[in-house]
């Protein structure tokens, strides 16, 4: 694509500022603006957390996201528009966050915080608190958040085990599982971190199966996408004490709505959908979007392109 002006749609303030983005961008060799619904057509191309139908006359997209559930392909597709997304800076990001959610739960530190909230000063059992090396967590994708979440877990001592669709071998994974052996994968697991993406074939792939073959003392985190989780099979299992808790970031309705019972449960950890919100996470965006407006000068192919 030729790329004059390059447009940073509002809608990315629900992550970062806009303007953040489009000062960092500055030194481009291409005129770069914060621009709204109405200022899509001045534009070449955007940056963008939502999908607008106007971006379907442009020459080129990139998602802010590494999930780009948000965006109908087909159509991108049979227009010619370019689009990419923000995968591979995800990994330390929300493996960390999810070293926290393990941490909490081992050390209780979910129970301390919200006792604090009532002022509160209540012991837990002497041998409710555990460690976490010796345990074993199944991460289901072995993508970039996948790798992160292993690479931060591990250096805490926790055994890391996988899921890809192939079953090979992945760097960082102490044994990897095919796709159609989870229920056998997530068996002996004390912690299933699902860092899936969202596509037709994992809508729903979390159900009341693969919670009955989960352990009963077994915590289920999922920082991928909401709709990868039968949400109901969820509550069910959590309520039956079929699993010791959750840590969840995404859900099936977002904002979660005020009437979920997960709210309510002693052993979910609820987060806004921010697992990888951090200081730079304008500036990695910036740096793929200048990577691939430096590519396009040079007639290269784009990095990270989806469709
Ligand atoms: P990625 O492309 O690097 O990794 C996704 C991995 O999932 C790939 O390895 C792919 O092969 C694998 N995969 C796809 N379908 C599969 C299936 N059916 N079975 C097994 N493996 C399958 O992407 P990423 O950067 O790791 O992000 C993954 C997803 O996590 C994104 O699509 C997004 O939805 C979500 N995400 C959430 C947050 C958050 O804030 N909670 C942040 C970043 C990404």
């Amino acid at each position: 694509p030729d790329i004059e002006r390059l447009g940073v749609h509002e809608s990315v303030e629900l992550v970062f500022p806009p303007s953040e983005l489009a000062e960092y961008l500055s030194e481009l060799p291409v005129d770069v603006a914060v621009v709204g619904d109405d200022g899509i057509d001045s534009c070449d191309a955007v940056v963008t957390l939502e999908h607008r139908d106007a971006f379907l006359e442009l020459e080129w997209v990139h998602s802010i996201q590494a999930g780009v559930d948000r965006f109908p392909f087909e159509e991108f597709e049979e227009r010619g528009v370019l689009l990419t997304n923000s995968t591979g800076i995800h990994d330390r990001w929300v493996g960390e966050t999810v070293a926290g959610y393990l941490l909490a739960f081992a050390r209780r530190l979910h129970r301390h915080v919200a006792n604090q909230q009532d002022r509160q000063w209540e012991q837990p059992e002497w041998d409710d608190g555990f460690t976490l090396p010796g345990t074993t967590a199944c991460v289901v994708g072995t993508g970039t958040l996948g790798s992160g979440v292993a690479e931060v877990l591990g250096s805490l001592g926790v055994r890391i085990t996988g899921v890809r669709r192939s079953g090979d071998p992945a760097e960082g994974f102490e044994a990897v599982y095919a796709s159609e052996d989870l229920n056998e994968a997530v068996a002996d697991a004390d912690f299933v971190i699902v860092t899936l993406p969202l596509t037709e074939e994992t809508r729903h792939l979390f159900d009341a199966d693969v919670f009955a073959a989960m352990r009963d003392d077994a915590y289920f985190v999922n920082v991928g996408r909401g709709p990868v989780v039968d949400e109901d099979a969820l509550i069910d299992a959590l309520e039956a004490d079929a699993l010791a808790g959750a840590a969840l970031d995404v859900f099936e309705t977002e904002p979660l709505p005020e009437e979920s019972p997960l709210w309510g449960l002693e052993e979910v950890i609820v987060t806004p959908h921010c697992a990888a919100f951090t200081e730079d996470y304008h500036r990695a965006v910036g740096d793929l979007v200048r990577e691939n407006v430096e590519r396009f000068a040079d007639g290269e192919a784009a990095t990270n392109r989806v469709a």
